[in-house]
């Protein structure tokens, strides 16, 4: 670490990422690259002997070699997946944290970034109207992980071992966790991974005219079904914002449906989280009142770089009892032991060793202020009204469920109706996306719900203004004509 060769070289990261975002609407959206493409131009070794300005040297090899082969997220052309939302702020906190590249797993390993975590997780908490009771300040408290698949194994470890400690260890066998058909994959994976029986994950069927969101009824059937079978009911992860189309899980009703079941109720919100910053969302977050822990990622929509995942929980003292260590005398600090402020983060996640997430999150939160994401949220989802109004004027296309926060579900109509009718429309919007993403000018992914495959334009990047949405669109019209021609034989 050379201060001045640090100053020289940071000048010219700043610069070539600087660069980038200058062009990056240039870019095809998805490279255009064959497997193995970046192993067969590289050395199958690393260099013995550092090149000489090895840095200047690189960044060309970057331009050249990398870029032609990544997706280019921040591409205000990327409509598919969620965004993963780039600010300034958000990089350059990211930079800073990773100049000064400190690790506090306890507070006395660094106590200005531990007191930071939790100054900033209430902050955030508040700015997105989640219950008091989730935060430090009403009892609660929150903390920043990478991810939420990360936030629901940590939750589901603190529910597992509260409740075995009801019901003895024998009963692990026995614990069942819930979920809907719309819930992310990585719910099933972190129950798996807390050693929950595959065949004890209850996934309950949603339906289209309730807007594939979970049933309360339907959940509390399964819940007493299992009790009568003699299985033991431990955890729901409800969802605000799923995946597929971001449906909106009834969360009150959900608590009271399983309110006296001993039931954790998680929330994950890891998209929609984010808009409950705007007093019109607001109530989506606020209805988690009776939860027992709540995520969201801001790094999805609310412009914290990769990576950052809020995890709030309403007793803290769960999530020790699972995930603390005893490290005998090794990390034990004096001024910190019993004390009721001393958070010593380890204890609520997997790892040891963590970032120094709240710096960016701090950043973000100063330099755009409440209002200021309040403002960006509410532009990307005018830009999917916008972009849902076009969709609706073309009557070749159809929008199956109405357009949810900033993500547009839409599809060709079936050309023909009968028998193979829905595998035939569901292949010509699957020749559809393939098309329009072959351009290079939008990039959109899909979903199958109800059985109907859609294509999916997430609006939600920071680059992204209306004429790409317009542009998109377009792209769109275009590509339908010419999978819609008739093939001349
Ligand atoms: N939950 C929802 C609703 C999501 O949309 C996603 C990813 O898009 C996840 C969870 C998984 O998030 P992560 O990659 O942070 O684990």
């Amino acid at each position: 670490l050379d201060a001045d060769e640090f100053r020289r070289q940071g000048r010219q990261v700043v610069d070539f990422i600087a660069d980038y975002y200058d062009r990056i609407h240039e870019y095809p959206v998805r490279p255009a690259v064959s497997l193995g493409f970046l192993s067969r131009q590289l050395p199958n070794a690393a260099p013995s002997w550092p090149e000489p300005d090895a840095l200047s040297a690189a960044l060309p090899d970057v331009r050249d070699l990398i870029l032609p082969g990544v997706t280019h997220w921040q591409s205000p052309r990327h409509f598919a997946h969620f965004a993963a939302t780039a600010s300034n702020v958000g990089a350059l906190g990211e930079a800073l944290a990773a100049g000064l590249n400190i690790n506090p797993f306890t507070w006395a390993a660094s106590p200005a970034a531990t007191e930071l975590e939790v100054v900033v997780t209430d902050w955030l908490g508040k700015a997105l109207h989640i219950p008091e009771k989730l935060l430090f300040c009403g009892g609660g408290g929150g903390t920043l992980l990478g991810t939420s698949c990360e936030a629901m194994l940590c939750t589901i470890v603190a529910a597992r071992d509260k409740k075995l400690a009801e019901v003895g260890e024998h009963r692990m066998g026995d614990l069942v966790v819930y979920c809907s058909d719309q819930t992310h994959f990585s719910f099933k994976k972190a129950a798996h991974v807390a050693g929950i029986r595959r065949a004890n994950c209850r996934e309950i069927p949603t339906r289209r005219e309730s807007g594939f969101a979970l049933s309360p009824a339907a959940l509390e059937a399964a819940v007493r079904a299992d009790e009568a079978a003699g299985r033991v009911p431990l955890f729901l992860c409800a969802t605000v914002g799923t995946t597929p189309k971001a449906a909106v899980d009834p969360l009150r009703e959900l608590c009271a449906a399983v309110a006296g079941h001993g039931v954790w109720v998680h929330v994950d919100a890891a998209y929609a989280g984010a808009a409950c910053v705007c007093p019109e969302f607001a109530h989506l977050a606020a209805s988690a009142e009776a939860a027992d822990s709540f995520s969201t990622n801001p790094h999805k929509w609310l412009l914290a770089n990769m990576d950052c995942c809020a995890l709030w929980v309403r007793r803290p003292a769960a999530l020790v009892a699972a995930l603390g260590t005893d490290d005998g005398v090794i990390l034990k600090d004096a001024q910190s032991s019993g004390h009721e402020l001393a958070v010593d983060y380890k204890d609520w996640q997997v790892a040891l060793s963590r970032r120094f997430r709240a710096l960016k999150l701090w950043l973000v939160l100063r330099c755009h202020g409440v209002e200021g994401l309040r403002g960006f949220v509410r532009g990307h989802v005018r830009m999917a009204a916008a972009f849902e109004g076009m969709v609706r004027a073309d009557p070749r296309f159809e929008v199956p469920v109405p357009a949810r926060f900033a993500l547009v579900c839409f599809r060709l109509r079936p050309a023909i109706h009968g028998d193979g009718a829905d595998n035939a429309t569901n292949e010509l919007n699957t020749r559809l996306l393939e098309a329009v993403n072959a351009t290079g000018r939008a990039y959109m992914s899909c979903a199958v719900v109800g059985g109907i495959y859609v294509l999916r334009c997430a609006i939600g990047n920071s680059l992204t203004e209306e004429r790409y949405v317009r542009e998109a669109w377009s792209v769109v019209q275009e590509q339908a004509a010419a999978v819609l021609m008739p093939v001349i034989p």
